[in-house]
């Protein structure tokens, strides 16, 4: 048999520019997936990144790297979407609805011919709307389209938590919820180093530093695009690393809470709309929202930010 036949993990990726040459990269070099696929309107473009990643795989894991067309999703376990126009500076993610819609619309399709039932993951901005552009084309089961929602800013958050604090980011616990966009909401109720609650006090030097600094860490979380963008024209790394994340947990089933977009069920009569919620996410998909108590400010914040979630969809007249 040969070798791209034999059976295994298997990630297309359709968009093989900056952020999905990037997922790719980081998928490969972290061993998750055993095959790789890489699907671009340019072909030339996913011809080359599919060499170059080639290339490094006398240093890897085992894993088959290939490019093509909409066929090579036929037997992928997951299909990551990245096509799409990039946030120009001073574009808001919102400015690119229209024209990053019309290419969902375009490529739902041919995805689906080749393969009915995958697992669909959503990443080009903006996500939260074109994540419910992909859930009513492709008609397929809310646990399976999944947008990569706020994973960036809960990395973001707690990145430069650790830093004020000068704790190891893996003993920072802290998500962002909402849109992954200029209306997300920090959720500082349930931020906490090793468990304790961060609120108003830094449980390791005990300076109640964190009323003065909360502004400061909300401006830089929900600004970081922005900033990036205006530097280096686009953002890549984390999230490739972010992407990487959902997709190990959903291969490997591991059940790990990610504030991950999905369509939102109507609880506390927020709108039904897809958003970032802290969310089970594993073999299946999303297996369920958690029960995540916000106090009223948050509350009344993520119900703002699903508004303009609403309020955009309803421009796109989806
Ligand atoms: P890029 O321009 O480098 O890459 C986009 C790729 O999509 C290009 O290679 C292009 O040829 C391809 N493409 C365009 N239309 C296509 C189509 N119809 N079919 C197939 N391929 C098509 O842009 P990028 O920097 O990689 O960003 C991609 C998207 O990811 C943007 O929408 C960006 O805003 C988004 N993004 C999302 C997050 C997040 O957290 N969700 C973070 C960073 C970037």
């Amino acid at each position: 048999m040969a070798r791209q036949d034999r059976p295994g993990r298997k990630v297309a990726v359709v968009g093989a520019g900056m952020v999905g040459s990037s997922f790719a990269y980081a998928l490969i070099i972290n061993g998750v997936a055993r095959r790789l696929a890489l699907i671009d309107r340019d072909p030339d473009r996913a011809a080359g990144e599919a060499m170059d990643l080639a290339h490094s795989l006398s240093f890897l894991q085992p894993v088959v790297v290939e490019s093509g067309g909409y066929e090579l999703c036929g037997d992928a376990d997951i299909v990551v979407i990245t096509a799409g126009a990039a946030q120009k500076p001073g574009e808001s993610r919102l400015d690119l609805t229209r024209k990053n819609a019309a290419i969902i619309k375009k490529i739902v399709p041919l995805i689906l011919t080749h393969n009915p039932d995958p697992i669909i993951l959503m990443v080009t901005n903006p996500v939260d709307i074109l994540t419910q552009v992909l859930l009513q084309e492709s008609g397929l089961e809310r646990s399976r389209v999944i947008g990569s929602g706020t994973m960036l800013d809960s990395s973001r958050f707690r990145h430069l938590l650790s830093q004020n604090c000068g704790v190891d980011v893996r003993n920072v616990h802290a998500y962002v919820v909402g849109e992954h966009g200029d209306s997300e909401v920090l959720v500082w109720s349930h931020a906490n180093l090793a468990g304790a609650p961060l609120s108003e006090m830094c449980p390791v030097c005990t300076a109640s530093c964190m009323l003065g600094v909360k502004q400061n860490i909300d401006e830089q979380v929900r600004n970081a695009a922005y900033k990036i963008i205006r530097r280096k024209s686009s953002t890549n790394w984390a999230i490739g690393l972010a992407v990487t994340r959902i997709v190990e947990t959903i291969l490997m089933d591991q059940d790990s809470v990610l504030t991950v977009s999905a369509l939102w069920e109507g609880a506390h009569g927020l709108p039904s709309v897809c958003f970032s919620w802290p969310r089970l996410v594993g073999w299946q998909g999303v297996k369920s929202d958690l029960a995540f108590p916000l106090d009223p400010g948050e509350l009344e914040a993520l119900n703002a930010s699903a508004e303009v979630i609403r309020d955009s969809l309803e421009a796109l007249g989806s």
